[in-house]
């Protein structure tokens, strides 16, 4: 194992960032930035040996900055969406940062994608990783509290990628932490991501309106295109669904920790990603928004519709909203914790 630490430019408030590449002794390969706590680059072995990296990206810092499909980013302090960036928390009402159409996404206009995290390196038995802190101040895109907020990634022998979150505020704050890579287990800009097959563990999903905010109700994925309970290709029924697939999926969780949320497997390499979380739900997000326009990427590789997909471990959207979904909110002494493990092999 290994992990070493380079210089990766200036952000525009004169931050200095830094690239970390940790490696495994099987060849896995994770760079990652403190910038935005971005996954830059992955590389797994496929069936042969043969490594590729399977996250979408850049290979600069600056197209991070401008990163409007939240390429490998941590998202904070709320992951999806608000409706009308507002909610009333204790009786009285916040309206946070509008930056999709009329609603909040994924933690406002400089979301926790866009500030450089304090980092250092963390080198343990079997994995090396990087430790990113950040004090989000009260009143950031609207938010209320001071929140410190620590996440750590770590590229284990298992060829494992783990995060673990953990935050503390001294004001009561909706949070709701999640990781936005794009996979594509054949290969970044290889083609779209219709035939890997995908296994969700989840035998119901929060339906949305056309703003992508929850209608509220939960409905079972049974008979539906939305059932992904027994593998299938993620394009079998896209067809069905308008726009595509972007939707919270309520995981089948017993509330005892992490357990296997998703699994996709990718025919042509073999490569096979299990994602594990203790979360109660995952975003499932088909790529649907990139156009190969809005998303040059400077490897070379253009990003069409579809050509990544995202999960998301999180709470539902809207959850401040929505006093029938799991609570959002964290008091003062409370810790807010969160583990999510992307698994790799191949076969
Ligand atoms: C959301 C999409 C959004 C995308 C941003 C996903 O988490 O579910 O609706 O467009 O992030 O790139």
């Amino acid at each position: 194992m290994n992990i070493e630490r380079q210089p990766f430019g200036t952000a525009p408030d004169g931050k200095n960032v830094e690239l970390f590449t940790l490696t495994n002794s099987q060849g896995t390969k994770a760079v990652i930035t403190n910038y935005g706590g971005i996954v830059v680059s992955l590389y797994v072995p496929d069936r042969n040996g043969k490594l590729d990296d399977i996250v979408l990206g850049y290979e600069t810092l600056d197209g991070y900055v401008k990163n409007l499909p939240y390429f490998g980013a941590l998202i904070g302090r709320y992951g999806n969406r608000i409706a009308k960036g507002r909610f009333t928390l204790d009786g009285k009402t916040y309206q946070l940062a509008v930056n999709n159409g009329e609603n909040h996404l994924h933690g406002g206009i400089k979301g926790f994608d866009k500030v450089v995290w304090d980092a250092e390196t963390v080198v343990q038995d079997s994995a090396v990783g990087v430790k990113l802190t950040y004090l989000s101040k009260d009143g950031e895109e609207g938010y209320p509290g001071n929140l410190s907020c620590t996440v750590i990634y770590l590229l284990t022998e298992k060829n494992e990628l783990k995060i673990t979150y953990q935050a503390a505020t001294d004001k009561a704050t909706p949070i709701n932490l999640t990781h936005h890579s794009y996979f594509n287990l054949a290969g970044q800009g290889n083609g779209d991501i219709l035939s890997h097959e995908l296994m969700l563990n989840a035998e119901k999903f929060t339906p949305v309106d056309n703003g992508l905010i929850p209608t509220g109700e939960i409905e079972p994925v049974k008979g539906t295109p939305m059932d992904f309970t027994a593998s299938k290709p993620i394009g079998r029924d896209i067809g069905q669904v308008s726009g595509g697939y972007d939707h919270n999926f309520i995981l089948n969780s017993t509330g005892g920790g992490v357990m296997l949320a998703a699994k996709v497997y990718e025919p042509m390499s073999g490569r096979t990603m299990e994602v594990y979380t203790d979360e109660p739900g995952i975003q499932f997000y088909s790529g649907n928004f990139l156009d190969g326009t809005i998303t040059p990427s400077t490897r070379g590789k253009v990003y069409n519709k579809h050509f990544g997909f995202c999960l998301e471990a999180q709470h539902f959207p809207d959850s401040p909203n929505r006093p029938n979904f799991p609570s959002t909110i964290l008091r003062p002494g409370e810790t807010y914790t969160q583990e999510t493990i992307y698994v790799f092999y191949a076969k």
